[in-house]
């Protein structure tokens, strides 16, 4: 076995050495295959490095196996476990990313295409359609994006999501947090619920009576806006005034 370069080199032949690159060579040397390390101690050898936790994710896309207390139970939350080695990322041409990270099977993919109906969920766009915004020479091509998902109980996992190419560029590692998402809909009214489950169901949003009643009155001429205006707090006043007439729709 060759001798590994030091992991507290910064600098090797005038060149600056990457995080990803030390923090393998940190993992091998002192904490070695199969045992564990935390958080802090992974901190405390790299107190200059910000993304530090990124780095390691960057090895587990280049083969390296580290496990937190979610693939491996015994472990405590703060601490991961050094598996196995992957890709030899000092090495160099070995420190490149695998092409395809999300490194799903055709038929994978093909599962998650199905799933969205062949349609960009961020736009809706369907593939090889035009984005119909005098960009007429655009059309749209299908990609399959990873989504990091928070779960409510504070685990993370990677999801599938059908996402155009436009949407999907610049965007980096869009992350969302399901558990936060969950929080905001339990504070919703019970009729707003209603209304959202419905959503849901149609898969599409419909706009709702009051929605439809403020499109039409935004387009009115100046005029009309204020007679509505009137109106409308006319209504609300005799409303205070009198319940008897509390299913009113006449206005
Ligand atoms: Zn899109």
């Amino acid at each position: 076995m060759t001798t590994l370069p030091s992991w507290q080199n910064e600098v090797d032949g005038g060149r600056k050495v990457g995080g990803m690159v030390r923090a393998a060579l940190w993992l091998l040397t002192e904490v070695g295959e199969g045992n564990i390390f935390t958080k802090a101690e992974l901190r405390a050898a790299f107190p200059e490095a910000s993304q530090i936790d990124r780095r390691i994710r960057e090895l587990r896309d280049r083969g390296w196996r580290i496990d937190t207390s979610r693939d491996d139970p015994s472990l405590k939350q703060e601490e991961q476990r050094f598996v196995s080695q992957g890709a030899q990322v000092w090495v160099p041409g070995q420190a490149k990313a695998p092409k395809h990270k999300n490194s799903l099977t055709a038929a994978q993919r093909q599962k998650v295409f199905e799933a969205d109906s062949y349609l960009c969920r961020s736009c809706g766009i369907a593939a090889g359609e035009g984005y119909g915004d005098g960009d007429g020479l655009t059309r749209s091509v299908l990609n399959i994006a990873r989504r990091k998902v928070l779960l409510p109980d504070g685990s993370e996992e990677y999801e599938f999501v059908t996402e155009c190419k436009r949407c999907g560029s610049g965007s980096g590692d869009r992350e969302v947090d399901l558990g936060a998402l969950l929080e905001h809909a339990e504070n919703l009214s019970p009729m707003e619920r209603t209304v959202l489950a419905g959503w849901i169901a149609k898969g599409r949003r419909e706009p709702e009576p009051i929605e439809k009643v403020w499109g039409i009155y935004q387009t009115l001429p100046a005029a009309s806006r204020t007679a509505f205006a009137g109106a409308l707090e006319d209504a609300a006043e005799s409303d205070g005034e009198s319940g008897e007439n509390a299913d009113s729709s006449g206005w």
